[in-house]
């Protein structure tokens, strides 16, 4: 399996994020809690021009908060980033987030003299809800598969923020082949891209590895199954997806599980391993 990005959009799209770079004070960059890694663009680093940069961790309510805190740690090592995780619709925490902003560009901040930023991201991270809650109201348009985000390019907020809209999205990394399947296992990427069945065995297995409690609890077991199919059967059968003759329905249980997952109902899980950020970058970057 492979999803293709076409190169002239994404050089088109770069090429557009690194002519505005000149014109902000700050990057707003919306991350998923859950992959950060695997949600980012490495090549926005090329283009940042040492500019400030705020990776926002979105979707805190369902990541790992263990996970999250590593990230956080990890990104803030390097100079002029910090990162925050928040929930995109949490006015109290997007308010934090407008502060953090202000600290990083002390010399604007007021509406005749705003900071001016950017949001960017791959699709489905966050970044509409994000700027709905920033501008106070709905002005990007939300939608919940991925590249619907649709935008004027200039959005001034009334908080002493201008938002300069990034015309191209950032594609996401698939450095691998499991990179493709963390962002469709999370939701990140379309799922007709990937069978499902395939995916629900992938999220099987990793949080047979990863979150195993969790995974006995939601669905009843005793003791997991020898094998990722295994798991998503009994997930099937706890959810009642069989057909006639008692049969699971593994295509509609892999599809419920990932469901599931995504909304944190299994309890708050991220979907990179192994543990550690460093751990991360140094598995995947081996591809
Ligand atoms: P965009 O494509 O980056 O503009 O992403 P959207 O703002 O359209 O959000 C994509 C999906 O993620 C929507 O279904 C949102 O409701 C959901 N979403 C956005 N922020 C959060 C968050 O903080 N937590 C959770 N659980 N879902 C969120």
């Amino acid at each position: 399996m492979t999803i293709r990005w076409y190169p002239g959009h994404m050089s088109k799209a770069l090429e557009q994020i690194s002519e505005l770079v000149r014109k902000i004070d700050l990057i707003i960059e919306v991350l998923d809690a859950r992959l950060p890694y695997s949600s980012s663009n490495h090549l926005l680093e090329q283009v940042r021009r040492n500019k400030p940069c705020i990776k926002v961790l979105n979707k805190n309510d369902i990541a790992d908060p263990a996970a999250t805190r590593a990230w956080v740690q990890h990104f803030q090592k390097n100079s002029g980033v910090r990162a925050l995780p928040l929930v995109a619709k949490n006015i109290p925490e997007v308010k934090s987030l407008v502060k953090l902003c202000k600290q990083l560009v002390p010399h604007r901040g007021n509406p005749g003299y705003p900071i001016r930023t950017m949001v960017v991201g791959i699709p489905n991270v966050g970044k509409s809800t994000l700027i709905n809650t920033l501008a106070g109201k709905s002005i990007a348009k939300v939608g919940d598969r991925p590249a619907v985000t649709m935008r004027p390019q200039q959005i001034p907020l009334n908080n002493g923020i201008l938002i300069f809209d990034t015309p191209g999205l950032l594609w996401p990394a698939m450095d691998d082949q499991g990179g493709a399947y963390r962002l469709a296992a999370s939701g990140a990427i379309g799922a007709n891209a990937l069978d499902y069945t395939n995916v629900g065995v992938f999220a099987a297995a990793y949080m047979m590895r990863r979150y195993p409690e969790l995974l006995k609890e939601r669905y009843k077991l005793a003791e997991l199954p020898e094998t990722p199919y295994e798991v998503v059967e009994a997930v099937g059968r706890c959810l009642g997806c069989i057909m006639s003759g008692g049969v699971v329905d593994v295509h509609r249980a892999a599809e419920t599980f990932l469901r599931e997952l995504r909304a944190g109902k299994a309890g708050r899980i991220s979907f990179e391993e192994p543990g550690t950020p460093e751990d991360v970058e140094a598995e995947l970057l081996r591809f």
